[in-house]
Order: structure tokens, then C-alpha cells, then sequence
């Protein structure tokens, strides 16, 4: 997506007075929102804009079993809720609100967003990823009629029926293993012969009798008229390709740094990661990032949020520095 601040008016004097905020947070998942605990605890009334999802992609996780403080797990949902909370029992506030452009040539900067605009003296990037698509033919057709990107989402709607899950690392078989709870049969199909997923989740996988593997396998096209009815495969090694019945396609591929908002204007990864130092400091004096949208490594909420509190820190650093301007 292209974005022309002109279009949007950025760039332009408003009309609107607009207040200016310290602290402006894009994104409400585990690192947007340690950041806001943080800024709130700084008593700098941090304003966050949630964008599409509270609690960011860890609230469609069904549970959270590796976030320290919940020996039993948690749901992902469930942590969100409690981020927010925590974060607004110190003074965080929230719009439920989605960035469309940003100007971050001056200070203070502009975040314009479908009904607002907002200045801002320092602004945290926490927008996260995205998953990754096949781009296979009709996958984008069948999304919502079988093929999903969310167990949690939308497990529920195949009970009794056979599912497969695209990809090999964590997220395939932490989701595949959650399917298991309704689906009869969930085909794991991997385009190598070695998972990428860690070994507790391997090793779950692997005695669950629901859970099938399809190796050095990648699908071509998603087949159905309306909805879902099968998968065409094919065997990287030896070119075969097969036709697979099932009922539903969970695609979990990895994922892509929602980072379009800020091409050109930040120095990026050519994955599109924001490029930040240890500080969380980007190219640009006073804009921070935390989380998956510049993590290509760690991508785990304990890491997310513990980066969140980081760029919270040196966001206020950076107005005590510059408080006299
Ligand atoms: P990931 O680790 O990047 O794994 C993506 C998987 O999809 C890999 O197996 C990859 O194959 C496969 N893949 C990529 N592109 C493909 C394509 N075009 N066609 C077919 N297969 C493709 O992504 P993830 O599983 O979403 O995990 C992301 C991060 O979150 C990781 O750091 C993970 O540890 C973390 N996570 C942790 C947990 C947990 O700790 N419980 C749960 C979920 C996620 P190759 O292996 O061949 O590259």
C-alpha cells in the first residue's frame, strides 16, 4: 500500500489545532503495550493508537504457555486485556484508531489516521507483522470459506472435519495442535523434510495420533468452488504433484513487518524490518521501535513486550533531553 501524505493532507498546515502528544504508540500488542505502561508510569500520558488489534497477534493465540508470571498458561486474549488494563490503571489512553500516514521529516511529527490527525514530540512503532500469504491460486478467494490464517479464529468451524496446516516452524504446529481439538484429521504439510518448530511442540505433534505429516511438499492451489474441498500438492523433489481432500487450509508461513506506513521515511531491513540500534532508536531522532516490526529474530511476547518497555525508557530519555527546546 502506497500512502500520499499530501492526499491526507500531512505535510500541509492543518486548520485543527491539534495537541501535541509526548509519547504517540502505534500499536497495541505486547510491545505497544509495555510501552504505554511504561510512558504512563513516566506520568508522559502516552496516547495509543490500537490500530486493527488489541493485543496484537498474541490475543489469537489460544494460550500463551511461555510468558513468565503464568505457570498454568494463559490465554492470548486474556494477557492483552491485562497489558491494557495495566497500562491504563497508570494513565495510558487508547483510540481505537489506525494509522493511514506519517510525516517524520520534523518535530513535532504527524500521524494521521482515518477521522484525526495527531502530532506527536515521540513516537513508538509498535505495529507488528502480519502472516505471510502462499499466493497460490484461489487462496484469497477461499479466505473465510476454509482457508485461514487463525486456529483460535476459526478452529470452531471445522469440528469433525480434516484440515491441513501449511508451514514447519512454531506457529504450524502449536496451531495444528490446537485444530486437533475439533478437526478429525490435520495434515501438517512442510516443504522440507526437518521441522523448523521447537522440540516441546515437535514432540507433542508428533505422538498426537490426529496429526499427520505430508513432507517436501509445497501446496500449488487451493481447490473448491465457494469453499474449500482440497488441496493440489506437489513434491519438491521428485515434481509429483497429487490432489489432497480437505475441509480447511491453516496457512502459517511466517510472518511480514507492517512497516508500508513508514518506506522511505525510516531506514528499513530489505525484509522491511525498521532498522533500530539497542536503544530502539531508529534513523530518526525521536521515533522508536519495538516488537515484530523491526524483530526478525526472537518474534516471542516476553521479547516484544521487553522491548516495548525499552523504547518507552529511552523515549523519555529523549524528552528530558530535549525539554528545553
Ligand atoms: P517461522 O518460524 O518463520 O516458520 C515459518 C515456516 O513456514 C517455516 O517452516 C518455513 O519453512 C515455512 N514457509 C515459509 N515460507 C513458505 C512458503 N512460501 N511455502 C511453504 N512453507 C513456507 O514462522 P512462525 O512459525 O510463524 O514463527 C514465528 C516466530 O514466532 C518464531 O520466532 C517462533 O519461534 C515464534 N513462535 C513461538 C511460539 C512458541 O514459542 N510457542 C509459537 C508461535 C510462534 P522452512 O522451515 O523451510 O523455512
Amino acid at each position: 500500500m502506497e500512502f500520499n501524505l499530501s492526499e491526507v493532507g500531512l505535510g500541509k498546515s492543518s486548520k485543527k489545532e491539534s495537541k501535541v502528544e509526548k509519547v504517540l504508540i502505534l500499536g497495541a500488542g505486547p510491545a505497544g503495550l509495555s510501552a504505554a505502561l511504561y510512558a504512563a508510569r513516566a506520568e508522559l500520558s502516552p496516547l495509543v493508537l490500537t490500530g486493527t488489534e488489541m493485543g496484537g497477534q498474541a490475543s489469537l493465540t489460544h494460550t500463551i504457555e511461555n510468558y513468565p508470571g503464568f505457570p498454568e498458561g494463559i490465554a492470548g486474549a486474556e494477557l492483552g486485556e491485562l497489558f491494557r488494563q495495566q497500562a491504563e490503571r497508570f494513565g495510558a489512553r487508547f483510540e481505537y484508531d489506525l494509522a493511514t500516514a506519517v510525516d517524520l521529516s520534523q518535530r513535532p511529527f504527524k500521524v494521521r489516521t482515518y477521522s484525526n490527525e495527531y502530532l506527536a514530540e515521540t513516537l513508538i512503532i509498535a505495529t507488528g507483522a502480519s502472516p505471510n500469504h502462499l499466493n497460490v491460486p484461489k487462496e484469497s478467494e477461499l479466505t473465510g470459506r476454509g482457508v485461514s490464517y487463525c486456529a483460535t479464529c476459526d478452529g470452531w468451524f471445522f469440528k469433525d472435519k480434516k484440515v491441513v496446516v501449511v508451514g514447519g516452524g512454531d506457529s504450524a504446529l502449536e496451531e495444528g495442535l490446537f485444530l486437533t481439538r475439533y478437526a478429525t484429521d490435520v495434515t501438517v504439510i512442510h516443504r522440507r523434510d526437518q521441522l523448523r518448530a521447537g522440540a516441546i511442540l515437535q514432540k507433542r505433534a508428533r505422538e498426537n495420533p490426529k496429526i499427520h505429516f505430508i513432507w517436501d511438499t509445497v501446496v500449488s492451489e487451493i481447490l473448491g468452488n465457494g469453499v474449500v474441498n482440497g488441496v493440489r500438492l506437489k513434491n519438491v523433489k521428485t515434481g509429483e504433484t497429487r490432489d489432497l481432500e480437505t475441509d480447511g487450509v491453516f496457512i502459517f508461513i511466517g510472518h511480514t513487518p507492517n512497516t508500508q506506513l513508514f518506506q522511505g521515511q525510516l531506514d528499513m531491513t530489505p525484509q522491511g524490518y525498521i532498522v533500530t540500534d539497542m536503544q530502539m532508536r531508529t534513523s530518526v531522532e525521536g521515533v522508536f521501535a519495538a516488537g515484530e516490526v523491526m524483530d526478525p529474530h526472537y518474534r516471542q511476547v516476553v521479547t516484544s513486550a521487553g522491548m516495548g518497555a525499552a523504547a518507552a525508557i529511552e523515549a523519555t530519555r529523549f524528552l528530558e533531553a530535549h525539554s528545553s527546546e
